[in-house]
């Protein structure tokens, strides 16, 4: 017999009782492992075609369509395996495949986010001094402003000009393409910068875009930098200055997605939150053609602002979505959203050896150790959030353990150090049963985050699991 399998009572004892720590040791077998590499693979490309939410709804409308999504028709009877999307104003979109059970009986939902924090414009941005043309800046989301400076940007964007019509902008991400960039101080000259506190090291009005040094070669006219910037737009893309009134542009980091590591374990990218969520569950919808019950995927807009406005989650968009599928159908939307789960899909932090202060490190998600579980987020004794049911989380344990999803628990830092939402409390007073889950970060919200290709297949591998269940588990 061998001594090493024989377990003492104690090692019994605790095999049956303890719960390992959230760090004990990856389950997944090499197959799963090189899966999850493979996956990341195309996870990649889309970060670098899909860096706002407009460019993700488009990559998203683009795959619908190619695997049989139409148009939603809110005065359509739909039966079990039709597919619908409802684009809402290029920037959020809602897709459904219908189920074989009525949709009274509940939908499975899951809501991720596509849009990042980022650098927007101002509306009237173009100024010359000092015979340099600058852009002036309002960012957006939640910033470390000193993290975007000295280093290369994109524009991104639509502009509509004066006759109506629209110029999509995409600067900076083809090698061939000029970038642009916000410029820092020199360590020479930065003594009183220094003595500034972290968080207005940068401050908002600095954040200043540099877009052109070369004077229009006229002496009679003041700005003459701006001059023939305008110039040049004019020339290739038919604009006028007062077109940036009625436009939407932002800068993001100009770098693409690359691998981190010498094991190649992690993706450095812009924006893993939350298109990491966006394009995990969009790849296990389309793998679920024909579930038991209706599943809806919604990738919402303005979560990075507090999820206001009609292409946020806190807009009746998903509401009148169940409501409409219900009413094709002669069923209660009502009913349908009180039976429905939703899946609330993003990103949470994970821990930092470099600052082990900010997490209490026995409830807090660790990176390669699965898709994390967030019972509840927010901030200061769990305001301003959905704390799921321990009913609903006996049933996602069960969903997962049994299916061998490697998965962790985690909370947002310690008690009383800050915090965050995501958009589960807006699902959940529709009266759907709503639980956070997602894929742990480092660096969240700066220009380049990092995230484990084997925490990002777990997160696909658990929502396919959700919208593939055949019952209310
Ligand atoms: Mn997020
Ligand atoms: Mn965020």
């Amino acid at each position: 017999m061998d001594q090493k399998e024989e377990l003492s009572v104690a090692e019994k004892l605790k095999k049956e009782l303890i719960l390992e720590p959230q760090n004990s040791g990856i389950e997944m077998g090499d197959e799963e492992i090189s899966a999850a590499m493979a996956f990341c693979a195309d996870y990649k490309a889309f970060l670098d075609a899909a860096k706002t939410e407009r460019e993700a709804v488009n990559y998203t409308i683009k795959l619908l369509e190619e695997n049989g999504y139409r148009r939603f028709d809110p005065s359509q009877c739909y039966k079990p395996g039709d597919r619908v999307y409802v684009n809402n104003r290029g920037k959020s979109i809602l897709f459904a495949a219908v189920g074989r059970r009525p949709l009274d009986e509940g939908t499975r939902i899951i809501a991720s986010h596509i849009d990042s924090p980022r650098i927007d414009l101002k509306p009237r941005p173009l100024y010359e001094e000092a015979q340099l043309a600058m852009f002036k800046t309002h960012y957006y989301g939640g910033i470390r402003k000193y993290q975007w400076v000295a280093m290369p940007l994109a524009l991104h964007g639509i502009m509509v000009r004066g006759d109506g019509s629209s110029l999509e902008v995409s600067i900076g991400e083809s090698p061939e393409d000029p970038v642009f960039c916000i410029n820092d101080l020199l360590p020479h000259l930065s003594k009183s910068q220094n003595q500034r506190k972290l968080h207005e090291g940068i401050k908002g009005e600095e954040l200043n875009v540099l877009v052109g040094a070369m004077p229009f070669k006229d002496d009679k006219v003041s700005e003459k930098v701006k001059l023939n910037i305008m110039r040049l737009l004019n020339e290739k893309y038919g604009i006028v200055e007062k077109d940036f009134l009625s436009a939407e542009l932002m800068l993001v980091p100009a770098h693409k997605a690359q691998d981190v590591g010498f094991d190649r374990s992690m993706i450095g990218a812009y924006g893993h939150d939350d298109r990491v969520c966006a394009y995990t569950s969009l790849m296990a919808s389309l793998d679920t053609p024909e579930p038991e019950y209706t599943w809806i995927n919604i990738l919402a807009d303005k979560e990075e602002v507090g999820s206001d406005g009609n292409t946020g989650l806190s807009s009746t968009f998903l509401e009148y979505f169940v409501m409409d599928l219900a009413g094709g159908q002669g069923v209660s939307g009502r009913e349908a959203l009180r039976n429905s789960v939703c899946l609330s899909a993003d990103v949470s932090a994970a821990f930092d050896p470099t600052f082990p202060e900010v997490n209490e490190k026995k409830n807090c998600a660790y990176l390669s150790y699965g898709a994390c579980v967030m019972k509840y987020s927010g901030h200061g004794g769990k305001s301003s959030t959905s704390d799921a049911s321990a009913e609903l989380m006996g049933q996602i344990r069960r969903l997962f353990d049994n299916n061998n999803i490697q998965w962790q628990i985690a909370e947002l830092g310690k008690v009383d150090h800050g915090g965050g939402g995501t958009v589960a409390k807006f699902i959940a007073n529709l009266g759907v049963d709503v639980v956070d889950i997602g894929v742990p970060v480092l660096s969240m919200h700066a220009p380049f985050e990092v995230v484990s290709k084997l925490d990002v297949y777990s997160a696909y591998r658990a929502f396919a699991l959700f919208l593939q269940e055949t019952a209310k588990a």
